[in-house]
């Protein structure tokens, strides 16, 4: 039996304020066994970062549930909440987000210190490394070419061994090439730790890829299809 590694159960969430209230997500229920790669896709503004956001523990919904590995997100306090998200969950965001006065060693290094691992800048070494950016530690972002930027953010959200992978994007600035290669290196560490991969894309072929698709029309799952193994 595997293991449901996600249960999203009947997710409503508005955001904004006053007239720029958007009803984002409408009784999303979504149920992710450990080890798919699920892709999100839809049109613009159909939610799929919210969701991603959602079920990452970053936004709490208004009503209805999050499990990640059996545990009710809802039920632990802000910082139960962001310790429990920086152990399981890893996130890449399309925008990289590497923090600029940090070379590449310590943007993967500072969170896993923050965690309170003691051989974080040793592990931070050999996330690089993983990535193909062994030659690259003492550089700052700005030194770095987009790939290389989001491979630090790569290696940054793995870092911590996270059952789950959360990607927004994670190509949508980067060159049609250095996209594939960012791609391939996202399928192959999630294989080698057997992570559950959750993916926002635009792209059909890497959809295709993927053993789910799911896609979002304003705010709902118009359809979930399981790719036949
Ligand atoms: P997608 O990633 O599919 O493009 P999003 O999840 O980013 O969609 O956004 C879904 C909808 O929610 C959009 O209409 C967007 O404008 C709205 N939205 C997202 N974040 C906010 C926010 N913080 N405040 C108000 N509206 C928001
Ligand atoms: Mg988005």
């Amino acid at each position: 039996m595997l293991r449901q590694v996600i249960e999203v159960e009947g997710v409503d969430l508005t955001l904004g304020e006053g007239a720029a209230r958007v009803h984002v997500l409408k009784t999303v229920s979504l149920s992710v066994d450990q080890g798919e790669t699920v892709a999100l896709l839809g049109p613009s503004g159909s939610g799929k970062s919210t969701l991603l956001m959602t079920l990452a523990g970053l936004e709490r919904p208004d009503a209805g549930s999050v499990r990640i590995d059996g545990r009710d997100l809802g039920a632990l306090s802000e910082d139960a909440l962001a310790r429990f998200r920086g152990e399981n969950i890893g996130i890449v965001f399309q925008s990289f987000q590497l923090i600029p006065t940090m070379t590449a060693l310590e943007n993967v290094a500072i969170p896993l210190e923050l965690a309170g691992k003691s051989d974080a800048f040793e592990r931070a070494e050999a996330e690089l490394e993983a990535v193909g950016l062994g030659e690259r530690l003492s550089h700052y972002p700005a030194q770095l070419s987009g790939g290389e930027q989001q491979r630090v953010a790569l290696a940054r959200a793995l870092a911590p061994d996270p059952l789950i992978l959360a990607a927004d994007e994670p190509t949508g600035n980067l060159d049609s090439e250095t996209g594939a290669a960012v791609i391939e290196l996202i399928f192959a560490q999630q294989r080698r730790r057997g992570a559950t991969l959750v993916l926002v894309t635009h792209d059909a072929a890497l959809a295709a890829r993927c053993s789910r698709r799911v896609l979002l029309r304003s705010g709902r799952i118009e359809a979930s299809e399981r790719a036949p193994s």
